[in-house]
């Protein structure tokens, strides 16, 4: 993958590493039992809706005020001038295509994309749904469009979860960018109020899933949108799918306590999210991304 080759974001992350970060907290996932926390410590994508518990009430219609990006200075820096490491040049290399794909996209329909911030931090910085801590893993925040990666994550992911790489990285990026794609279109609206509404914590956690599963294959459109700008090659997809597999629900639930609960998933089992990623990839349409009107045995 030659991610040089693609766009910068404009100033859309915010550099908070080496900020100090705040010790302690973390996303207010009290109640939700040690067994999740310990596996929410594993995989990415964590909606804090989901950790909130639904949260208050049509909080997620977020007053998308336009951001003025040349104006913004990283916030919560401690002076240091680190914006031109690689990884910074990385993280803002993927979230500019990814403007650049999603933009082009709602063109098209007619629709206009505000692009979200991407806030890069270590150890733990505030966020618009609480406290982000390195244990929560990457996460996109609805409330203040913003997407929160801890950089010791991407190490993490080469040490824990499938080896990582370059196209890997972005996946994980463009998957919490799908999030703010379904926000800006009014998906995660729509599914927090049938969550609210469900009846059994199995059929809450099924939105959970269609929404995860979708934000993969919107991973995946954006894969197939820089395929030859960045020179996407059949190694970097299979670096993508194998952390796909690493993080679906029944390989950390195996790995986490040895057994497999599918009424407890809420993103999805390694087959799904591979199956959704590719199907977003090889199309490069969204709209071959519903997980909403499919039986939900037959994601
Ligand atoms: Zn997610």
């Amino acid at each position: 993958m030659d991610w040089k080759n693609l766009p910068g974001s404009g100033g859309g992350v915010e550099d908070r590493r080496g900020a100090g970060g705040l010790p302690g907290g973390g996303i207010a996932v009290g109640g939700i039992g040690g067994l999740i926390i310990a596996l929410i410590a594993l995989f990415f994508g964590i909606d804090p809706s989901v950790i909130l518990g639904g949260g208050n009430g049509g909080t997620t219609q977020t007053q998308s005020q336009p951001q003025t990006r040349s104006q913004t200075q990283p916030q919560g820096q401690s002076g240091s001038s680190q914006a031109t490491d690689e990884a910074y040049q990385f993280v803002d290399r993927v979230l500019g295509s990814t403007d650049q794909v999603w933009e082009s996209i709602f063109k098209q329909a007619g629709r206009t994309y505000t692009d979200p911030r991407l806030v890069l931090y270590t150890r733990g910085t505030q966020s618009g749904c609480g406290t982000a801590n390195s244990a929560v893993g990457p996460f996109y925040c609805p409330l203040d469009n913003k997407v929160y990666l801890d950089t010791s994550f991407f190490s993490m992911m080469q040490s824990q979860l499938g080896g990582g790489g370059d196209f890997a990285y972005s996946y994980v990026i463009a998957h919490e960018v799908g999030h703010h794609v379904q926000n800006e279109l009014g998906i995660a609206d729509s599914v927090e109020r049938k969550q609210r509404a469900a009846r059994t914590e199995a059929e809450a956690n099924s939105y959970s899933v269609r929404m995860e599963l979708q934000a993969d294959c919107f991973a995946g459109v954006w894969g197939n949108k820089v395929q030859q700008q960045a020179n996407i090659t059949q190694a970097d997809v299979q670096e993508a799918v194998k952390t796909a597999q690493a993080i679906g629900d029944d390989n950390l639930q195996r790995q986490a306590r040895g057994s497999v609960v599918p009424d407890s998933f809420t993103h999805g089992s390694s087959q799904q999210r591979v199956n959704w990623f590719m199907t977003g990839f090889k199309s490069g349409d969204p709209n071959q991304c519903d997980t909403f009107s499919k039986a939900y045995n037959q994601l």
